[in-house]
């Protein structure tokens, strides 16, 4: 049987995570959130003390490294080597070692053949920054989802406080735009829009206008009701 699937992708803070969750909930799909296995091998880089862009110790690095995804209650619990590491790879830090070890093409191949087998087990909700470009291409709906940088450094800048980190906004800000530029201008997969993928700019948005937008969408391209 296909199944079908949804690429959403976009810069960090465009609300991705946060509009995939809600709506695979309401369509029943597997929400896969792709950023947190290169935030798991982040991790993972970083605990082994070496150096977040330093190719050939990275690639070396990877045989060692197992993830796993599991659902509780709907929601991803992410592993690595056994361990639950879901909080973990949450920190400014790892965000750091997780966009430079994504630039590695090792890292990226290491996790396309895992991403890619989740899609064809299930019916899903991928997000990412190439899934609609390479990870899967044939996707039957492709949304890129995009927001100011100083509106997506706001709402990463609150998500830190409310968890209790001890970050400055303008720190924030200037990651984020560090993380967009590394992202983009990587030769590996670099974060733009699939030719085919409907743009949406969340800016301004409240998260029900966003979850109403992105409905209409799979709606018309997937003709799925949500
Ligand atoms: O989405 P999130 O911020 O958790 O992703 C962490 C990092 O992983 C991103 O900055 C990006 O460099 C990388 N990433 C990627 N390709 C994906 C998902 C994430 O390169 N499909």
């Amino acid at each position: 049987m296909n199944h079908i699937s949804i690429a959403i992708d976009g810069p960090s803070g465009a609300g991705k995570s946060t509009l995939a969750r809600l709506l695979a909930q309401e369509l029943r799909y597997i929400y896969v959130d792709t950023g947190a296995m290169y935030r798991a091998v982040g991790l993972y880089v970083a605990r082994a003390g070496v150096e977040s862009r330093d190719r050939d110790r990275i690639a070396a690095l990877l045989p060692g490294i197992e993830i796993k995804l599991r659902y509780e209650d709907g929601v991803q619990q992410i592993f690595l080597n056994g361990e639950n590491v879901s909080r973990a790879i949450r920190t400014e830090e790892a965000s750091r070692y997780a966009s430079d070890v994504s630039a590695v093409p090792e890292v990226r191949a290491f996790l396309l053949g895992a991403q890619r087998a989740l899609a064809e087990n299930a019916d899903v909700i991928m997000d990412g920054r190439d899934i609609g470009t390479v990870v899967l291409p044939q996707a039957d709906v492709k949304i890129f989802l995009t927001a100011s940088s100083e509106e997506r450094a706001r709402r990463r800048y609150e998500e830190l406080r409310e968890k209790g980190e001890d970050v400055v906004y303008d720190d924030v800000l200037r990651h984020l735009v560090e993380r967009d530029k590394n992202d983009s201008d990587r030769a590996a997969a670099p974060l733009r829009p699939a030719g085919d993928a409907v743009i949406l700019d969340t800016t301004g948005n409240t998260l029900e206008q966003s979850l109403d937008v992105l409905r209409a969408v799979i709606k018309e391209k997937s003709g799925h009701v949500v």
